[in-house]
C-alpha cells in the first residue's frame, strides 16, 4: 500500500506483531521489596517483533490466538508484567483490539525507578560527546523506522498515515536539535576579579518522568527523550495508555543506539501510575502534556512533592481572516488545520474569527471541508481518521447538539457519518462539522472540543478580533491571514496567545525555537519550557563556582588580614 513496505497478507502481519508482545516467563513470580526487586525481579521476557521494514498496516482484525499485551522496558529489555488490570488499546477506525495496556504493579513501577536511580550516576559522567553520539544513532536509527512508528501511530492514534509520519517528523527534529548537546551544554567564565573566575556548569537534575498524551504518541515522548537523557538526566516515562506502540518503539531504538540500561526506562497505567510518579522522593522533574484537568492537578501535586514541573495543557485556537488575505490559502489553511488529525491537535484551529465581508466566505469554507475524505488512516487518499474512542466521539456529539441547543447554526454536520468501507463500521467516526451563529457564551466556543469541529464567530474590525481572542482563558496557539503587513503586525503586538502564525495555519516553531503557548495552556505557575533553550534550561541546573589561583599566593611570606573585597 505504501511505498517502501514489504507487502504481507494482513493476517500475517497482524501475528507477527501482536506475537512481538508473547511473554516467556523465565522464573516464578515472589513478593520483593522495590529495591531488591530491580536485582532479582522475575524476568517476563518479551521483545517487539516488528521491525524497520515490517509491521502491520491494515486495520484488519489481529489473529485471535496471539497474546497481545503491551510490555513496559526495563534495563534495556521489554517485560511483561504480572498486572491483573489493563486497558484495551482498539484501532480507532474498527474497535477491534489492537493489545492490552497493563496498571503495572507498584513493585515493578519501584523497580523501573531504581532502575533509573542505578543508571543515573554512569550516566551523568558519561562525557556529553559520547552522549551526543548516541543521539546521532538514535536520529539516524528514527528515520530507518520511520514507517514503523507511524503505522503504529495510524493503528492505535487513527490518524491517517501521512500524517503519522508528521508526527514523527516533528518529535525527530527534537532530537536532532539535542544533537547539539555540547553547544547547548556549554558554560559561562568570567575573571571577575584579579585572578578570580566565576564559571558555570549545567548539571543533569537525576531521575525524571514524563507523562504523555494519547495524540502525538512519537512528538510528545520525543520532546523529552532527547533532552532529557543528552543533559545526563534517566528518563521514566509513560505513555498514554491509549497509543503505547510508538514509545516503545522508541525506547527499543534508543537502546540499539547505545543508550545505557536504566536511562530509558517505560512504564504503564493509568491514575495509579501517574501518583507514583508524582510522590515517589527519587523523581526530580515532570514534564507533562495533556488536558487541563489532569496537568492542574499532576503541576499542583508534583511541585507540592517538590518536583520541578512543565506542563503544556489544552486549547482553543483562533485564525483570523482579514478581507485582503488570499482567500484560498485562507481556505485551505483553515480547514486543513481544523480538521487535520481529526482536529485532535493542541494546535488545530478550532474558532474562525471572520472579519468583515469574510462572513461571505463560509459556504466556501464548508465546500472545501466536505471535499475531505474521511476513512481509516491506512486506505489511500484518506484526509482525516476517526477519534481516538467511541467516548471521545459521544462527547463531541453532544458539544455538537449543545449548539443547535444553545441556538447556533450548523452548516456541515459530521454527526452520524460511516466511510463506504462496511470493515470500518463500528470505527470512532465524526466527518468536519462547521458551526456558525457562535457567541462566545457558547458550550461550542468555550469547551476544547478536539475533534473534527469548526466554531465560526464574527467580528467587525481587526481590534475586535483581537480583544475577543485575548478575552479566551487559552494561549496555545494563533493565526492571522492578510496582505496587510502593518495589520499583521498590529495583531503580532496586541494579541496575547503565546504562538503565531502570519499567513501560518499551525505555527508551532522548530525546536531550535520552544514550545511558547501561555496563559491556560500552561499549568498556571509554570513556564512554556518544552525544548530549545528553554528545555535544556529545564532538564539541568546549574552550578557556579568561583576559583582564586593568585600568582602572588606562591611567594606571599605574610597573611591579609582585612575584609576580601575581591577588586
Ligand atoms: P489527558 O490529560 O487525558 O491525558 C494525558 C496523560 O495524563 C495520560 O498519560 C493519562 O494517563 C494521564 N491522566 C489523565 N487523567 C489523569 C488524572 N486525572 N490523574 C492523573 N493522570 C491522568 O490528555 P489526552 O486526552 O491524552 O490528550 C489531549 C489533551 O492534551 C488535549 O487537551 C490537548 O490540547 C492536550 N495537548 C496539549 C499539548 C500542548 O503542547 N499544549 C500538546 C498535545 C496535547
Amino acid at each position: 500500500m505504501f511505498c517502501g513496505i514489504a507487502q504481507k497478507s494482513a493476517r500475517s502481519a497482524g501475528r507477527l506483531a501482536a506475537s512481538s508482545f508473547k511473554a516467556s516467563t523465565s522464573s516464578t513470580r515472589a513478593s520483593l521489596s522495590a529495591r531488591s526487586l530491580h536485582a532479582t525481579a522475575p524476568r517476563r521476557n518479551a521483545a517487539l517483533n516488528s521491525t524497520a521494514t515490517t509491521f502491520i498496516r491494515s486495520h484488519n482484525k489481529l489473529a485471535a490466538d496471539v497474546a497481545t499485551d503491551t510490555p513496559f522496558f526495563i534495563d534495556n529489555a521489554f517485560q511483561q508484567s504480572a498486572a491483573t488490570t489493563f486497558v484495551d488499546v482498539h484501532d480507532p477506525a474498527t474497535n477491534h483490539v489492537v493489545t492490552r495496556v497493563p496498571q503495572m504493579t507498584r513493585d515493578e513501577l519501584e523497580a523501573s525507578v531504581a532502575s533509573a536511580a542505578a543508571a543515573f550516576p554512569a550516566w551523568r559522567s558519561t562525557s556529553v560527546m559520547a552522549r551526543q553520539q548516541i543521539m546521532f544513532k538514535f536520529v539516524a536509527l528514527i528515520r530507518e523506522n520511520w514507517d514503523r512508528l507511524a503505522a503504529s501511530i495510524t493503528l492505535e492514534q487513527g490518524k491517517t498515515f501521512t500524517d503519522a509520519r508528521g508526527d514523527v517528523l516533528r518529535g525527530l527534529q527534537v532530537a536532532e536539535a539535542a544533537c547539539a548537546a555540547p553547544e547547548l551544554l556549554k558554560g559561562e567564565v568570567l575573571e571577575v576579579a584579579k585572578d578570580m573566575e566565576t564559571r558555570s556548569y549545567r548539571e543533569p537534575l537525576g531521575v525524571t518522568a514524563a507523562i504523555c498524551p494519547f495524540n502525538f504518541p512519537a512528538m510528545i515522548p520525543l520532546w523529552s527523550i532527547p533532552i532529557a537523557c543528552v543533559t545526563g538526566n534517566t528518563l521514566v516515562l509513560k505513555p498514554s495508555e491509549r497509543d503505547p506502540g510508538a514509545a516503545l518503539i522508541l525506547a527499543e531504538l534508543a537502546r540499539e543506539a547505545g543508550l545505557p540500561k536504566g536511562v530509558l526506562n517505560i512504564v504503564h497505567g493509568t491514575h495509579d501510575t501517574v501518583n507514583f510518579l508524582l510522590e515517589h522522593e527519587d523523581i526530580k522533574a515532570i514534564s507533562f502534556v495533556g488536558g487541563n484537568k489532569a496537568g492542574e492537578y499532576i503541576f499542583t501535586k508534583g511541585s507540592a512533592h517538590g518536583k520541578r514541573v512543565q506542563a503544556n495543557l489544552g486549547a482553543k485556537n483562533h485564525a483570523v481572516s482579514l478581507p485582503d488575505c488570499d482567500k484560498n490559502h485562507f481556505i485551505n489553511s483553515v480547514v486543513g488545520a481544523a480538521f487535520g488529525a481529526a482536529g485532535q491537535r493542541c494546535m488545530a484551529l478550532s474558532v474562525v474569527v471572520l472579519v468583515g465581508e469574510t462572513q461571505k466566505w463560509l459556504p466556501d469554507l464548508v465546500a472545501a471541508a466536505k471535499n475531505l475524505k474521511v476513512t481509516g488512516g491506512f486506505h489511500d487518499g484518506s484526509d482525516l481518521g476517526p477519534v481516538i474512542t467511541p467516548q471521545s466521539k459521544a462527547r463531541i456529539e453532544t458539544l455538537i447538539q449543545n449548539a443547535v441547543d444553545e441556538g447556533a447554526s450548523i452548516l456541515l454536520d459530521g454527526r452520524g457519518y460511516k466511510p463506504d468501507d462496511a470493515a470500518l463500521a463500528n470505527g470512532n467516526w465524526v466527518a468536519p462539522t462547521v458551526i456558525s451563529d457562535v457567541t462566545t457564551d457558547m458550550t461550542c466556543y468555550q469547551e476544547e472540543i478536539f475533534g473534527p469541529v469548526l466554531v465560526c464567530v464574527s467580528a467587525e474590525t481587526l481590534d475586535d478580533a483581537v480583544a475577543l481572542i485575548n478575552r479566551n482563558p487559552y494561549g496555545n496557539g494563533t493565526a492571522i491571514f492578510t496582505r496587510n503587513g502593518a495589520a499583521a503586525e498590529r495583531f503580532r503586538r496586541t494579541i496575547e496567545a503565546g504562538q503565531v502564525g502570519i499567513n501560518v495555519p499551525i505555527p508551532v516553531p522548530l525546536p531550535m525555537f520552544s514550545f511558547t503557548g501561555n496563559k491556560k495552556s500552561i499549568a498556571a505557575g509554570g513556564a512554556s519550557t518544552f525544548y530549545g533553550r528553554p528545555g535544556i534550561a529545564f532538564y539541568t541546573q546549574q552550578k557556579t563556582v568561583t576559583a582564586l589561583w593568585r600568582g602572588e599566593d606562591v611567594v606571599a611570606q605574610k597573611a591579609d588580614v582585612s575584609m576580601p573585597t575581591q577588586s
